[in-house]
């Protein structure tokens, strides 16, 4: 069944309008007639079973039936990675959010080359990703960020997974050792992290500095291990 992600609020027949791009593809590519059903989730309200009862000039209306499943977020894990190429962050971007990141952050790091990002496109690859991998929550995804602001404010529960390329302990013990709590992942741009960056990370008290192995990876690829990583040992892979 199609599964459509919404802004409007879901509550039993409430109207829920789809905005016109989203309208012409339930209407022109998946050939949605009135009638038909399809799945719709907000990110607050759960997924619901909704029913296509107009199609308008200015869009599609669905009506809201029953909701399928109820509001649930997976595990605290964030992932903060450097602004890197347009390509590489659009890519790890979707591949956070189908490996269940509750939030992404941009970090600008000594040897990020640039901070611009298009926001709205990085948002619409999550919005995707969410609707396709069947969660019921969007993770957000900030602005870029320096790290040393990032670390200046950093939350002393959050335990931070800090990928360094320059070699590390194996990940599936050390993030064992960390503890229970909140986690972050760290990737750092094509150009590695800087001495001084490393040496601040690695003295922070809720850092375990990690190997990805003996290859050096792509920052879009080191996120997506990374993060399959530490599914496999403090996530909800076995839950
Ligand atoms: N130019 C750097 C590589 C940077 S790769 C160099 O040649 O050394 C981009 C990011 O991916 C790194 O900052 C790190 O966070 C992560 N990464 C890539 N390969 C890794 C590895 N083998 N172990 C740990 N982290 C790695």
């Amino acid at each position: 069944m199609v599964r459509l992600f919404v802004a409007g609020d879901l509550s039993p027949d409430a109207a829920v309008l789809p905005t016109l791009d989203q309208s012409r593809y339930l209407t022109q590519v998946m050939r949605l007639k009135i009638g038909d059903e399809l799945l719709v989730f907000n990110g607050r309200d759960g997924e619901w079973r909704c029913t296509l009862t107009e199609v308008l000039k200015k869009g599609v209306v669905l009506r809201a039936d029953e909701q399928v499943r109820p509001q649930s977020c997976g595990p605290d894990v964030e992932l903060l990675i450097s602004v890197v190429k347009k390509s590489a962050l659009e890519f790890a971007v979707e591949k956070a959010v189908e490996l269940g990141v509750r939030r992404i952050r941009l970090v600008v790091t000594h040897r990020t080359q640039t901070s611009h990002v298009r926001m709205d496109r990085l948002d619409a690859i999550a919005i995707e990703a969410a609707e396709q991998t069947g969660r019921v929550d969007l993770p957000m995804i900030d602005e870029p960020v320096k790290l040393t602001d990032l670390l200046d404010g950093w939350d002393g529960q959050r335990r931070l997974m800090f990928c360094d390329e320059t070699g590390g302990a194996a990940a599936g013990p050390a993030l064992h050792a960390a503890g229970e709590g909140p986690w972050a992942v760290l990737i750092g741009p094509e150009g590695g992290f800087s001495p001084e960056e490393r040496d601040r990370l690695r003295a922070m008290p809720l850092t375990a500095a990690v190997s990805l192995g003996p290859r050096i990876l792509r920052a879009d690829t080191a996120a997506v291990a990374a993060l399959t990583l530490w599914q496999a040992a403090v996530g909800d892979w076995d839950r």
